[in-house]
């Protein structure tokens, strides 16, 4: 679809690098205060993204920012928790059921769509949005930051803001040009995935939870099954790039070729048609040294990204707009803002408690914790609490203390928990 394209401005309030969820957010917030919001996006919208299975906390964030109506029209598929698949064993963490206060369920949505419905509200607020035109170069300012915007024809413009928010995703722009950009500490992993009409007839098969199976003998190696509304799901694969290689000659073949190997997969998608082509993205984590600077702060993935695995990355997204549009509006009203304390201190909170969850994920103690037959409800319900996006509720001991707390927890649970223990599939 064809956007109308936003008169070639030259100057504005706030300039935000990306349409993605974090671009909409803080531009919708920004432009209900009354705020010139400019937005800057490479490709045409609707486009497609990967990352469909948001958690409850994402639902706090869109109303903040005035976009839950706008999602919610969307008639997304609704999601409560996520179920786990292992050597022919099921256990699942639903979401209604957690220690934080907070909404307990959420959608899985076509990217494509769910982005759309987002800058479109952000339109409707007052935003302004430029498509199919890039950031290309940045010059720092505390006062008066600018960006070089070049669009599809090679013309070149300079856009002066009074600051600017990046949040172009895997573009990293600003920490490139302003050479914050740093290596992760987590190992780099490959996913490969694609869309399917998934024609699932399993009676026991529940489309309210993304499905996490883990590769029966390739410790590393899991996988997504995250189900939408229309008939159709998202499914793909992780590991190391080695391992990934090693499935097939292409990435067609290597994703089906995984999937076979999973049972609980390989049964229930049998009937399984891809509608796109297999995508792939690897070396995706990243970080920064500081999450702002003169005239601007990082929001999302332009900023830490970690793993897909708990589907934190929307969330995240979502987060650092709502924390960053009112620092950006204070700012921009003469108050003076400290950057660290106020916004990157907080948000890195949260996120280093996903990041335990992540390694905790691949070291092995998470799954143990999780497939554990004799876990008290009440730890249940603090794991539940983090995976559904409560990572900021330092209420919750597994977010106050997550690595001594998921230690003694999987110190408790013993060595990796027998599958006769554990439910069998129905
Ligand atoms: C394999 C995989 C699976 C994932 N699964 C999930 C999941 O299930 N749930 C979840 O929550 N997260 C998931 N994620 C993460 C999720 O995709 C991202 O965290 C999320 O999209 C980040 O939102 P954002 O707004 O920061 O950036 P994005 O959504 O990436 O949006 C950035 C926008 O900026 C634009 N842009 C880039 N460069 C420029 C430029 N130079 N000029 C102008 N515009 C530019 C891009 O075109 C894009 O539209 C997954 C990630 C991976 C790698």
């Amino acid at each position: 679809m064809d956007k109308p394209q936003a008169e070639q401005i030259t100057h504005t309030d706030v300039a935000i690098i990306g349409a993605g969820p974090s671009g909409a957010a803080a531009a919708a917030w920004l432009a209900r205060k009354g705020l010139r919001v400019h937005v800057i996006e490479r490709t045409l919208f609707p486009r497609f993204s990967i990352g469909e299975s948001l958690l409850p906390q994402c639902m706090v964030h869109l109303n903040e920012c005035g976009l839950l109506d706008a999602a919610t029209a969307g008639g997304f598929q609704v999601k409560n928790g996520a179920a786990f698949t292992w050597r022919g064993c099921d256990t699942a963490i639903d979401f209604r059921e957690k220690f934080s206060p907070g909404p307990g369920t959420t959608w899985q949505v076509e990217r494509a769509d769910f982005d759309n419905r987002l800058i479109e509200g952000a339109i409707a607020a007052g935003a302004s949005v430029e498509f199919d035109t890039r950031v290309e170069d940045f010059h720092a300012d505390p006062l008066k930051p600018s960006l070089t915007l070049v669009d599809t024809h090679g013309n070149s413009r300079q856009l002066e803001a009074r600051f600017v928010l990046d949040a172009s995703g895997y573009g990293r722009v600003l920490s490139r040009l302003t050479g914050l950009s740093k290596a992760s500490t987590l190992e780099s992993r490959c996913a490969l995935f694609t869309h399917i009409e998934d024609r699932i007839d399993c009676p026991n098969y529940d489309r309210e939870k993304i499905l996490i199976g883990l590769h029966p003998e390739q410790a590393g190696v899991w996988y997504w099954l995250i189900p939408f509304s229309n008939g159709r799901a998202s499914v793909g694969v992780v590991g190391s790039r080695d391992a990934l290689q090693a499935a097939g000659a292409d990435d067609e073949s290597r994703l089906w070729s995984f999937i076979r190997q999973e049972p609980r997969l390989a049964s229930l998608l049998s009937r399984a048609t891809p509608v796109r082509d297999t995508g792939r993205l690897e070396g995706y984590s990243a970080d920064v040294e500081r999450l702002h600077g003169p005239g601007f702060a990082l929001l999302g993935n332009a900023g830490e990204f970690l793993d897909p695995v708990f589907s934190s990355g929307v969330t995240i997204a979502l987060d650092s707009a709502v924390r960053a549009a009112p620092l950006v509006q204070r700012q921009l009203q003469g108050d003076s803002v400290d950057w660290d304390s106020e916004f990157e201190q907080p948000l890195r909170r949260g996120v280093a408690t996903f990041r335990e969850f992540v390694e905790a994920w691949y070291d092995g103690r998470l799954p143990r914790i999780i497939f554990s037959p004799n876990q008290p409800p009440r730890i249940r319900e603090m794991v539940s609490s983090v995976l559904a996006g409560y990572a900021w509720d330092t209420a919750n001991p597994l977010v106050a203390a997550s690595k001594r707390r998921l230690d003694a927890l999987a110190d408790s649970v013993g060595e990796a928990a027998e599958p006769a223990l554990l439910t069998p599939n129905a």
